[in-house]
């Protein structure tokens, strides 16, 4: 029986380095003498990466025949409304989201970010087609999208341009989320037609939203703080 010169671990005969600390094994009493074969196999039985070209026909191809085959069920069979509408928004999100991870990998995360946006906006266009009036989505819905996708590319651009740390990482949501809320609640008010422009719930979260940013922007400016909060998150 031997042991690892360095951690002590207990080693099998036909081992050549430490499984832990990888030192290699030396046994004085058997130099010359050969290593007994390994008791496990060589090679690592994985299965084999699926291509992401092939992940990417299997994607469309599946994509492809739920809206179709829902458009044609919707056609022939339940044709009350254009319920398949709904169906084939959701399969255009989907193409969409995946299109920069499986087909394309080099594109550049604001143009991804913008036809995510636009894809979203599509897929309410066609649920706010089958209902009554479409003026919600024209006040509200297709506002909020642009927005949010708004925040996403800024969010996006500054963790590109300025390598941001988790310190000014959260700063910047911080900012980002009480514009968001605080638009959000104008342009309900808005659609209500309610134009005293006055602030109820996105006050408190611009609130909140403004004592994390002091505190955050004070660690940021006091290099002792930082380092200090930097130690303690192990960040
Ligand atoms: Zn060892």
């Amino acid at each position: 029986m031997s042991y690892c010169v360095n951690c002590g671990v207990e080693l099998e005969a036909s081992l050549k380095e430490c499984p832990l600390c990888h030192t290699p094994v030396i046994n004085l009493k058997e130099v010359g003498k050969e290593f007994p074969p390994s008791p496990y196999p060589e090679n690592k039985g994985q299965v084999e990466e699926v291509k992401r070209k092939d992940l990417g026909i299997l994607l469309s191809v599946v994509l492809i025949a739920t809206g179709g085959t829902c458009l044609l069920l919707n056609l022939l069979v339940f044709d009350r409304s254009l319920w398949s509408l709904q169906v084939i928004g959701i399969c255009i999100c989907l193409f969409v989201f995946t299109f920069p991870l499986v087909y394309y990998r080099k594109m550049p995360p604001s143009l991804s970010l913008l036809a995510d946006g636009a894809a979203v906006a599509v897929y309410l266009y066609m649920i706010a087609y089958l209902t009554p009036s479409t003026v919600w989505f024209w006040q509200l819905g297709l506002p909020i999208v642009a927005l949010f996708f708004l925040c996403l590319e800024i969010f996006v651009f500054l963790l590109r341009k300025i390598p941001l740390t988790m310190l000014s990482g959260a700063l910047c949501l911080f900012v980002e989320i009480p514009l968001f809320c605080v638009s959000l609640e104008l342009l309900i008010r808005n659609m209500l037609a309610d134009y005293t422009m006055r602030l109820s719930w996105s006050a408190v979260v611009l609130t909140v939203c403004a004592i994390i940013d002091v505190a955050l922007v004070t660690i940021l400016v006091k290099k002792r703080l930082r380092n200090e909060v930097r130690r303690r998150l192990h960040f």
